[in-house]
């Protein structure tokens, strides 16, 4: 019965370790999924600010052009003074014209563009305060995952200690056994048998056999999963409080 009572809690602490072991794994993932939300943020980001960049540089372009055609808007005015025919007078007039109509439609461009431009620069205004709060938030979280990460390797220290102290008090042939099991069971070697039902296999264990268990005086197995079994309706394992890892089954 004491062997049996130590193997519980060798079980426990078995089922804590591997549950940290989990944890662990997860954890580079956890950082990679921080990590790439904010990558494709600031790849958006790029691109409005690019598109912006683009667009001032298209806004210069034209008003280049708007200089240029003013300045031969005024030439042709004045050499429209010179001019001797009526003909050549009206072909310079239409010319002038035409020019002024196209200044016209440039200007009308320019402001378009910037209107275009005003709601982008309000957009990248949002998104770089929406990029900042997120990355605080990541570093935030980020301290809370490696503090996480410092707290399952401490404890997992110290379950190595309680493991190594506990093992040296059970009978090696003991132990054999019921590592032999936990390597072919899931991680669950030892586990109870609660109104006649094996809490891993959920089988119900023979009345003979399950007479014999609650007597406790030897280590018995499941006749289904093989797995070492106790009465857990006694009252010693009922304040060991052990709870079947629902992972290990
Ligand atoms: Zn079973």
């Amino acid at each position: 019965m004491e062997q049996l009572k130590l193997l519980v809690k060798l079980q426990n602490i078995d089922w804590r370790i591997n549950e940290i072991a989990r944890e662990k794994e997860k954890m580079p993932l956890k950082f990679e999924e921080l990590h790439r939300s904010l990558e494709t943020l600031e790849e958006d980001f790029k691109k409005v600010m690019e598109n912006e960049r683009h667009l001032q540089k298209k806004k210069r372009q034209i008003e280049m052009d708007l200089d240029e055609m003013s300045e031969q808007i005024k030439k042709s005015k004045s050499r429209l003074l010179e001019v001797k025919t009526n003909k050549e007078y009206r072909a310079m007039l239409k010319e002038i014209e035409e020019k002024e109509r196209l200044t016209s439609d440039k200007e009308d461009e320019v402001l378009d563009i910037l209107e275009e431009i005003e709601k982008l620069s309000s957009e990248i205004h949002k998104k770089r305060h929406a990029m900042e709060a997120i990355k605080k938030r990541h570093e935030k979280e980020k301290t809370k995952l490696e503090g996480k990460m410092v707290g399952l390797e401490k404890e997992l220290a110290g379950l190595s200690i309680d493991r190594d102290s506990l093992v040296k008090h059970i009978d090696p042939k003991l132990v054999n056994r019921y590592n032999f099991i936990k390597q072919r069971r899931n991680g669950t070697a030892v586990v109870a048998v609660k109104d006649a039902i094996c809490q891993a296999c959920h089988m119900n264990i023979p009345p003979q056999v399950y007479n014999e268990l609650q007597r406790g005086d030897q280590i018995m197995t499941c006749p289904n999963c093989q797995r070492i079994i106790y009465w857990g309706n006694h009252k010693d394992f009922v304040q060991e409080g052990q709870v079947l890892n629902p992972k290990s089954k």
